[in-house]
């Protein structure tokens, strides 16, 4: 009989999850009119924000730690029709560099303009740059990305701006090998990537930090933001694969999804500066303390040898 009941119940959960999909729908044409539908978009503190160069920054000794950045990925890069998306699987995470917690990468995905003079969602000094690229973690101590999205503590955003440069990055190649196969709303292709790859570290030395949100609904306001003050560089031909994908099925092209920047609200932005310094005194102390140890084994084995 089991059998019988079983095609409606499916019929149901179809229903309801197609139902909670159209429910975060939303559009690019009229950000303004978000908080009528998601009313956490009208918050005091939405990302992203204007960032100003001239803010004085703090010294950090303390770098970014991965674990298993270097580990060749294979996931899903899926045209979402308000973004590229690429899953990054559970085991990639980073820590340090001023964060409180350990944070699991969830996913990347990016946002660009129809033209290299906007498309991105940060700025700095109102100035617009053509590409952002966002790493999109949760904090570990929640079990996921949906169980950590609405805690004041539960994700954390990483803020990559992208300036044309004459070269293609190959940085972004394993991106571009697939972006074709990805054009239309929904289209997904497996890619293999390492993380370590994809992301310059190299960039990850002076960074902003302040507390915000997603910039898509439903805007929730549970993200440490970071947005690297060095820029990763992108080519006009890269920037046209961007521009070559549509938001539905081939009719209307996926560009300029972005927000616009919003009210700080009195909120502080931090600006910091890794240094290298502090890390290397302590790499001395420890050749110091092993140097001693040494010696005093050799002390001893002179007496009673
Ligand atoms: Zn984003």
């Amino acid at each position: 009989m089991a059998t019988v009941h079983s095609p409606p119940v499916i019929l149901i959960i179809v229903a309801i999850s197609k139902f909670s999909e159209a429910s975060v729908g939303y559009s690019y044409a009229d950000t303004t009119v978000w908080p009528a539908s998601f009313p956490v978009c009208a918050g005091q503190q939405q990302s992203p924000i204007d960032l100003l160069s001239n803010i004085s920054s703090e010294t950090t000794h303390e770098a970014f730690q991965f674990t298993h950045h270097t580990d060749s990925i294979t996931e899903n890069m899926t045209n979402t029709g308000h973004s590229l998306k690429i899953d990054v699987g559970h085991s990639v995470t980073i820590s340090a560099g001023g964060l409180q917690v350990t944070y699991n990468i969830d996913q990347f995905h990016f946002h660009w303009g129809e033209n290299s003079s906007v498309g991105s969602e940060h700025t700095i000094d109102s100035h617009h740059y053509p590409l952002e690229l966002h790493v999109v973690a949760h904090n570990s101590s929640y079990s996921s990305f949906d169980d950590a999205k609405n805690h004041t503590d539960g994700l954390a955003v990483f803020g990559f701006l992208f300036e044309i440069q004459a070269a293609n990055n190959s940085h972004l190649d394993s991106v571009m090998t697939h972006i074709s196969d990805v054009h239309n709303l929904d289209d997904h292709h497996l890619v293999t990537f390492k993380l370590n790859d994809v992301i310059d570290s190299s960039k990850m030395t002076t960074y902003f930090r302040y507390h915000g949100s997603l910039t898509t609904p439903e805007c929730y306001e549970s993200v440490t933001w970071t947005v690297f003050d060095h820029t990763m560089g992108v080519s006009e031909l890269q920037m046209e694969e961007f521009r070559s994908l549509y938001s539905d099925n081939g009719t209307t092209h996926l560009v300029n999804n972005f927000r616009p920047v919003q009210d700080l609200h009195g909120r502080t932005v931090h600006k910091y500066s890794y240094s290298a310094s502090g890390a290397a005194g302590s790499y001395v102390n420890v050749y110091l303390r092993l140097s001693c140890i040494l010696l005093t084994c050799m002390f001893f084995s002179k007496i009673y040898a």
